[in-house]
């Protein structure tokens, strides 16, 4: 098994580390040719805009909304997450627009915006570390859409199908359980 961490911008070194840690093959996706050497891919938190941009200028956006469409696993934190949304309940934009979930950008306002809980996450059968910086929340979900945790009343982790998304920064804890939780996706996919 080998997990692409896209590597245009924001905290994908992060990730990497925590693979490391778990002794898992990875490495950095900077061209679309790269996404057809690896078994699923990580989207990372740093600023939604500017990856957006980066993925439409690299030619990485179209080839990888097709992967992820046939699906091929994604994991987006924070950023990853809105790059993912199918809407955007505060910008007109989408970009990847896969998964069927409403998010609100910077939806703790920017003073709020930064903050670190535990809490329950559905799957993992202790509190998750969760460290949130200028994040996003899921306003709406569709159907298909699992919830897997809530932050005062907001949720914060979704699943669907082949598609994993949490609004905070699992990368930045040392504790791995959500990214455990991916690959066990990743290692379902691959039977
Ligand atoms: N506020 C950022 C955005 O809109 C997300 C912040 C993050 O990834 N930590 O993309």
């Amino acid at each position: 098994m080998k997990i692409g961490i896209l590597a245009l911008q924001g905290a994908f070194l992060e990730h990497k580390n925590i693979l490391d840690f778990l002794k898992i093959e990875s490495c950095l996706i900077k061209t679309k040719e790269q996404l057809e050497d690896v078994d699923g891919i990580i989207l990372p938190g740093g600023e939604s805009t500017a990856m957006g941009k980066l993925l439409r200028d690299f030619n990485i956006l179209e080839p990888l909304r097709e992967k992820i469409k046939n699906g091929f696993p994604v994991f987006g934190t924070c950023s990853g997450m809105i790059l993912l949304a199918e809407k955007l309940s505060n910008s007109e934009v989408v970009h990847l627009g896969v998964m069927g979930i409403e998010v609100k950008r910077n939806a703790y306002g920017r003073q709020l915006g930064s903050f670190e809980t535990e809490e329950n996450f559905k799957g993992i059968d202790k509190k998750v570390k969760m460290v949130f910086i200028r994040a996003p929340y899921v306003e709406k979900t569709k159907e298909s859409v699992e919830i897997l945790s809530t932050v005062n009343g907001n949720i914060t982790a979704v699943r669907e199908k082949n598609m994993l998304a949490v609004s905070f920064h699992p990368e930045l804890t040392n504790d791995a359980s959500v990214h455990k939780y991916f690959l066990d996706i990743v290692k379902k996919n691959k039977k």
